[in-house]
């Protein structure tokens, strides 16, 4: 039997299911794991700890879309990785942030509506969230595999806009920024 890892890669990346259901799996991944961010941003420090089950509840997600959660997340945690190649739903698992590390991960992601979720402004100041920002980009690397989203796909913020209009252009800015700072 597949594991909750290999269901939720082949149905997010895979060929688990018709293109068409794929973009709607994406925006509605994108929009729980806003969502998700949102409330473990409130107070980074918290421990989250329970079973695949109790903490996708927890978070009101289903297990299949918080595996994908747990998947995107695992590089961002603090001294620990989940199991999250075998895990199943009485896994136990757990999720402590490393700020640092999730606010640069957020970047190489390209997820603006992410790393600029307002509340980060409360966790890592303006000027160490710039210092980290650019730091990746001289890194240029991705070593994540994740969803490609193309200009004309909905944002993932989840404003209907087409990405071009939105956060694909929030992110350049970003970027130029940062670039012209450098100079
Ligand atoms: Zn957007």
């Amino acid at each position: 039997m597949a594991t909750l890892l290999e269901n939720w890669r082949v149905q997010a990346y895979g060929d688990g299911r018709a293109k068409a259901e794929q973009e709607k799996l994406w925006q509605e991944y994108f929009a729980l794991e806003k969502g998700f961010y949102a409330e473990v941003l409130k107070d980074p420090s918290h421990v989250f700890t329970g079973s695949v089950q109790e903490l996708a509840e927890h978070f009101g997600i289903n297990v299949f879309y918080f595996t994908g959660i747990l998947d995107g997340i695992d590089e961002s945690l603090k001294g620990f990785h989940n199991p999250i190649e075998t895990m199943d739903e009485n896994t136990e698992v757990r999720i402590e942030i490393d700020p640092e590390k999730l606010y640069y991960n957020m970047v190489e992601a390209k997820a603006s509506w992410l790393y600029g979720l307002p509340e980060w402004d409360g966790i890592l100041s303006e000027e160490r969230r710039r210092e980290l920002y650019k730091e990746q980009k001289k890194s240029g690397t991705v070593r994540r595999e994740s969803k490609k989203i193309y200009p004309n796909d909905p944002c993932p913020c989840g404003s209907g806009k087409k990405y071009k209009k939105c956060h694909m252009r929030q992110d350049e800015e970003m970027a130029m920024k940062a670039l012209s700072e450098e100079a």
